[in-house]
């Protein structure tokens, strides 16, 4: 069990130093900036949706690295995907975040298993669920989320 926590910690450290679709993202169609007032962290989140599908995905901001790594494994996870898709991965992702919700695991969710490290800190949940909260407001039209409000 050690083993697999280190390899979490390590996937982790590794986003948040080199995150993935990070910056501006050219002719987006929908963005929304994500507020965590709890930790601080603000996430903005930047679309390009064609049709049925999320052709980009960039994010922004400052934020500590669960925040950002998060964000950054979400960019390489909803990508290219249909927004039914998207949006089933997300649900898959917060459902999981909670307490006691169904667990993620390597084989079969990638990388994003290891966001799971953060259940056994409660204060943490909410920097991890941050982008994806982000994700769904810009999906829905909302230009602004809280984790405070986003009943996250
Ligand atoms: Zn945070």
């Amino acid at each position: 069990m050690a083993d697999i926590e280190e390899l979490y910690q390590e996937i982790i450290l590794e986003h948040n130093k080199r995150p993935r679709n990070y910056g501006p993202l050219a002719g987006s169609t929908h963005q929304a900036d994500g507020h965590n007032p709890l930790c601080g962290d603000e996430i903005k989140v930047s679309l390009v949706l064609e049709g049925d599908r999320l052709r980009s995905i960039h994010f922004q901001g400052q934020g500590c690295a669960i925040s950002r790594a998060s964000a950054s494994m979400m960019t390489e996870a909803v990508a290219g995907k249909r927004i039914t898709e998207v949006r089933r991965i997300a649900d898959t992702v917060l459902k999981a975040l909670q307490l006691h919700g169904p667990d993620l695991v390597l084989e079969r969710d990638g990388e994003l298993a290891s966001l799971l490290g953060v259940r056994k800190f409660p204060a943490r949940v909410k920097c991890a669920t941050l982008g994806w909260h982000a994700l769904l407001a810009a999906l829905d039209g909302q230009q602004r989320i809280s984790t405070e409000s986003a009943g996250a």
